[in-house]
């Protein structure tokens, strides 16, 4: 709650999801439909703005509104989306003002054709290359990243193909980005060298898609081919029949969002090759042999903690323990963005409108309760206070993630590093803080052995303060320096 506005859609007040975006090439059919649904099922990712274009061999087709995407297009709205190639975008704001300027996908016309771009992710050098671009005559509409990696991709497009154009902006351009671009009827899918936010390409019957999470592909009711690959260019036939691929960029390390495997995604996506369900269980798993204490119940936050809580009874039964899963706090569902965020004194009624307790699996109990994650402390404080006035006679607290201590750069609404609750204090100052019997964490050792990745191939910004990227003021703990950018002469434009 960042933002000071409710996103209770997925998650009870924590961070905020950052942007999903999608691209089709179909073989005759209009892309339109299957990138609402492609949309509908990334809805999670983004709710500020929601937005599609396509192009039908002759022009660009554009629609991008405000708002959920169920609320942002209506019937002819698709059906003036005209063309078998598009690309869409769901958008939380990232760097740039929550205004209509902002919203995605970009959409411009230049002298070599048309470009569409949406970006998942944040640019660390963003001012520079807008800086430079300004000297050279680029007028901006809008004060977001995704019109700098556009005007630059436009721009060098003027002297280049495709692929080498593609190319020498990702040369120039430093921080996490997941884009679907078109190029006129060309659909392309661009992933950071680092592969920092997640793409992946499916199949359709009569086409290909690409898409932020697989969860997209399925609702198509295509199949996951693979996870593009970070520094990777996909670019699909525009009658639909297959793509190619061209890494363009390689390094030695990825550094691959750990939290998008433990917060972001939906459970049901596939993200490198592993259901993310699954990982979320074996955290669960992983957080009772590191922090495992018997209670007569343990429960979930709802929803985010529920597969890490199944994952932890299951390994504390497999124990001898004698702990019980039990569903101990009921979500209000309806509870969603339009909901006016009460005044100061009237915060804890809103965690009463989100959740209320099940007496009969509390009163009397010692209760686990189980988080994907701690921020601000503020909604964990309230949970625990919760199960007590519903009769819990002791409230541990476990949580899926190790703690957060330091903001994220690459596109993820966390919190400055003021309001993070453990950026300075230590566990026991939090659990006081909470109010809470005891608390646990997940090591950083077993989030990356339940990943399956070395800690040096994964972002581990928010919990170490060590981020894979050249950010002013921040540590890193990697060879990474920002492209030099502002060296070149104005191209001949
Ligand atoms: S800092 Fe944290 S949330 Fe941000 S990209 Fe890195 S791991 Fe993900």
């Amino acid at each position: 709650m960042v933002t000071g506005r409710d996103d209770s859609h997925h998650h009870i007040g924590g961070p905020t999801e950052k942007c999903g975006v999608v691209g089709v090439a179909l073989g005759g059919r209009d892309a339109a439909r299957p990138l609402y649904y492609s949309l509908y099922a990334l809805q999670h990712r983004g709710q500020e703005s929601a937005g599609i274009v396509t192009h039908d061999g002759f022009q660009q087709h554009s629609h991008v509104q405000m708002g959920l995407v169920g609320d942002a297009f209506d019937a002819d709205d698709l059906d003036g989306l005209k063309g078998e190639a598009g690309i869409g975008h769901v958008r939380y704001p990232t760097a740039g003002d929550v205004s209509k300027s902002c919203a995605q996908p970009f959409a411009v016309s230049f002298k070599s054709g048309s470009l569409g771009l949406a970006h998942n992710g944040n640019l660390v050098n963003a001012d520079e290359l807008r800086d430079e671009l300004e000297n050279f005559g680029h007028a901006f509409t809008s004060t977001g990243d995704t019109e700098v990696i556009a005007h630059d991709l436009a721009r060098n497009l003027l002297e280049e193909d495709l692929v080498r154009a593609v190319k020498r902006t990702m040369e120039r351009i430093h921080g996490s980005y997941a884009l679907t671009i078109m190029h006129d009827e060309t659909v392309l899918g661009v992933r950071d060298p680092e592969g920092n936010r997640p793409l992946c390409i499916g199949k359709l019957d009569d086409g290909y898609v690409l898409a932020s999470e697989s969860a997209a592909i399925d609702t198509l009711d295509g199949e996951l081919v693979r996870d593009v690959k970070p520094g990777e260019l996909v670019v699909l036939d525009p009658d639909g029949s297959g793509f190619d691929s061209y890494q363009l960029v390689e390094r030695d390390n990825t550094a691959h969002c750990f939290f998008e495997h433990i917060y972001f995604a939906r459970p049901d996506s596939v993200m490198n090759d592993t259901l993310v369900y699954e990982v979320r269980r074996g955290l669960g798993r992983k957080l009772w042999e590191e922090n495992g204490v018997d209670t007569d119940v343990v429960m979930p936050v709802p929803d985010s903690g529920r597969a890490f809580a199944s994952g932890y009874a299951e390994a504390a039964q497999e124990d001898d323990a004698t702990v019980e899963f039990a569903e101990g706090l009921m979500k209000n569902r309806y509870v969603g963005r339009t909901f006016i965020m009460p005044t100061q004194d009237e915060r804890e009624r809103a965690v009463r409108l989100k959740l209320n307790p099940i007496k009969s699996t509390v009163e009397g109990k010692s209760v686990t309760l189980i988080d994907d994650s701690i921020v601000r402390g503020t909604t964990s404080n309230q949970l625990v206070q919760l199960l007590y006035d519903a009769g819990a006679t002791e409230v541990h607290m476990r949580i899926g993630a190790p703690p957060i201590v330091a903001p994220c750069y690459m596109g993820i609404n966390m919190a400055t590093r003021e309001e993070l609750i453990a950026s300075d204090k230590s566990v026991e100052e939090v659990r006081d803080t909470i109010d809470a019997d005891s608390l646990g964490y997940l090591s950083i050792d077993a989030v990356a052995e339940v990943l399956e990745k070395s800690r040096a191939d994964l972002c581990l910004g928010c919990v170490t303060g060590e981020y894979p990227y050249d950010i002013d003021g921040e540590e890193t703990d990697r060879d990474v320096s920002r492209p030099v950018v502002g060296a070149e002469a104005p191209l001949s434009d």
